[in-house]
């Protein structure tokens, strides 16, 4: 029978696996008993609804046998089996989680752990110990079982083969020792025993062994004799009903790795334990870094959900605002029912009073977090900081006190991350408002004309650089009474009364030629004003009533936009200062062709100075040429 060939991605992985220098070969057994304990999970859930599963729980088992005559091990687990297509799809080619970012152009200095744990281990590490692995199944509810089997990189046969009962057993040759290596080891008992306690202890079906032990013969006082036992060597006890005093932060970050498919250690863990209205022990964790899919469509918010140490649901979505979808982990509690259906759930009192603790709690510890450990978490917001915006905004601002001290911009202030609280702690006595400024990178608000006459004042401005920070800032209006104003807003309103009656004098004067001026530029602009808040530019936008020009851009780019084109009332602004005026002036009353095409380069100097994107580019060029000839 010809050799069917792994997919690329499998190959070069496998590849890794067979010549792999990792420091820890030892994790392939961890990553066999979750396979089997996830197999054995998925089986236990098909027998809450499906009544053809007869095991009950306690039938459920892993079992270990080891030979070292003959160098196998083999792991077997009566869970759901694997069907033909299963076996080709899930061990022919790498599993479909995670992302496969290999770093191909740095193959000199691959970093390994890196890699591995990008790919989430998985099946293949058995390759690190192993020179050929079978993999005999029978899926639930089927009469065919098969065998897979494969000795590395030239490919893997499936064939047809004789099994009882549904489940899979997974036989590894191990490989022979070298200098450096003792692969026996992994043949031996207390190694073994040893491996189960140090990684999968917390599984929660029994992982047995038939061990030999010397036993003291009965009756007698120094006669040993070797017994047979059926031992098992897990105690089961899930790593959170364990002491707090007796779990590392190793544990967790090691639990966290294995269970939720992250390579990196969670940012922090969060443990809760509480009894009286709702009686619950919760371990949550933060990513140090978004999923790959988080800002997706496909990534799913939820915790897992146990009822007394039984899984009964693994992705209870209404344990977790979607501002906190962020959060991994799972909530136990007793007061919860095994066989609750997915619609009870969703009026469940209990549950309720669960998902409002854990919001609280999370908040207060991302809150502890802010305080005390600054770089911590503006990495977290880093990750995850747009998700929080997002909840300010969502729900018509219903959360938005509970959020607002969460949220981080960067501002003019030593270009960094400010809480709004330290804002507001720095404005000075004039200061009224809480300035703000939007744009691609804070660089380019930096520029931005009205900035520079902000930043002259001696005011803070906060950069605000993603598409739903105006959106967040417009529902929060204030924060400590203060309120929001985007430094493009027309009543900006920086000027002191003497320089309002010139300018009021200069609008009026210059009433017709301003007029003629917008008239110039069309639909495009609401009016055209003099100002005297801008340093050096000639010309600038701003805008009246509450949507800016980039709310106006983003409500643009949704999709769905097309047909609604939503504009924000612009208004051009000519810097009163500027020699630019007087040139106006004199073209008003001796050349006012000439003047319109002023007008319309003006307009669009303004529109390249607020980042946007003059609409008739050729006409502006050709404009412009003929003022150079
Ligand atoms: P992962 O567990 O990260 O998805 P693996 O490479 O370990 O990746 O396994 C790939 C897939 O093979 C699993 O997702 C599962 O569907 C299947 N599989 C592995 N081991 C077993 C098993 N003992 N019983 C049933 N299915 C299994």
């Amino acid at each position: 029978m010809a050799k069917k060939q792994f997919k690329t991605e499998s190959k070069k992985l496998l590849d890794m696996m067979i010549n792999s220098i990792y420091t820890h070969k030892e994790i392939f057994l961890r990553e066999l008993i979750s396979n089997a304990s996830d197999a054995i999970d998925k089986l236990y859930f098909k027998s809450l609804t499906d009544d053809s599963v007869t095991l009950s729980r306690d039938d459920y088992e892993i079992r270990i046998t080891a030979d070292k005559d003959s160098r196998i091990l083999t792991v077997e687990d009566n869970g759901i089996g694997m069907t033909k297509d299963e076996l080709e799809n899930n061990l022919g080619t790498i599993a479909k989680s995670g992302s496969f970012d290999f770093k191909k152009d740095d193959s000199e200095k691959v970093d390994e752990i890196d890699v591995i744990g990008q790919f989430g281990v998985g099946f293949y590490s058995a390759f690190m110990v192993a020179d050929n692995i079978k993999v005999e199944t029978k899926a639930f509810g089927s009469d065919e079982a098969f065998i897979w089997e494969s000795s590395g990189v030239d490919g893997y046969t499936v064939k047809p083969f004789e099994k009882d009962r549904a489940g899979t057993r997974i036989v590894l040759h191990i490989k022979e020792d070298t200098e450096d290596e003792k692969y026996s080891e992994f043949l031996e008992v207390y190694k073994i025993r040893s491996l189960i306690k140090k990684y999968s202890d917390y599984i929660h079906y029994p992982i047995r062994m038939l061990t030999e032990s010397q036993k003291l013969k009965e009756g007698t006082e120094s006669e040993y004799e070797t017994v047979t036992e059926d031992e098992t060597l897990n105690s089961m006890t899930p790593i959170w009903k364990k002491p707090q005093s007796e779990v590392s932060d190793e544990d967790y970050a090691s639990y966290y790795k294995s269970k939720f498919s992250d390579y990196d250690a969670p940012l922090k863990v969060i443990r809760q334990k509480t009894e009286g209205s709702a009686d619950y022990t919760a371990l949550l964790f933060i990513p140090s870094h978004a999923p790959y899919d988080f800002y997706s469509r496909e990534y799913e918010k939820g915790l897992q959900l146990y009822s007394s140490g039984v899984m009964i649901m693994e992705k209870c979505k209404d344990l977790l605002p979607d501002y906190f979808s962020f959060v991994k982990g799972l909530v136990d509690s007793s007061d919860l029912s095994l066989n609750i259906s997915r619609e009870m759930l969703q009026h469940d009192r209990q549950l309720k009073i669960i998902a409002k603790a854990l919001e609280k709690k999370i908040s207060s510890e991302l809150k502890k977090m802010l305080k005390t450990d600054r770089e911590k978490y503006e990495k977290f917001f880093d990750a995850f900081g747009t998700t929080l915006k997002w909840g300010i905004y969502s729900d018509f601002g219903m959360h938005k006190d509970s959020l607002q001290d969460l949220i981080l911009f960067k501002s003019s202030f030593e270009q960094k991350y400010t809480t709004l609280e330290e804002y507001v702690s720095r404005m000075t006595e004039s200061q009224s408002k809480i300035y703000y400024a939007t744009g691609e990178s804070i660089e380019k608000i930096a520029l931005l004309p009205q900035v520079e006459s902000v930043l002259a004042r001696g005011y803070e401005v906060l950069y605000l650089t993603e598409d739903i920070d105006e959106f967040a800032v417009q529902i929060l209006r204030s924060y400590q009474e203060k309120e929001f104003i985007n430094v493009t807003a027309e009543n900006l309103d920086l000027t002191t009364d003497e320089e309002k009656e010139k300018l009021k004098a200069a609008n009026d004067e210059n009433k017709e030629l301003l007029e003629m001026m917008k008239e110039s530029i069309g639909d495009s602009v609401n009016k055209v004003q003099f100002t005297v808040s801008l340093k050096n530019h000639a010309v600038c936008l701003s805008t009246e009533g509450a949507l800016s020009v980039g709310m106006e851009k983003v409500l643009n780019s949704m999709p769905g936009a097309e047909d609604q084109h939503i504009k924000a009332q612009t208004v051009m602004e000519i810097n009163l200062d500027h020699p630019i005026v007087s040139k106006l002036k004199e073209l008003y009353a001796s050349d006012q062709e000439k003047l319109k095409n002023y007008s319309k380069i003006l307009y669009s100097q303004a529109q390249l100075v607020s980042g946007l994107t003059p609409q008739n580019p050729s006409e502006i060029a050709d404009l412009i040429c003929d003022l150079m000839v």
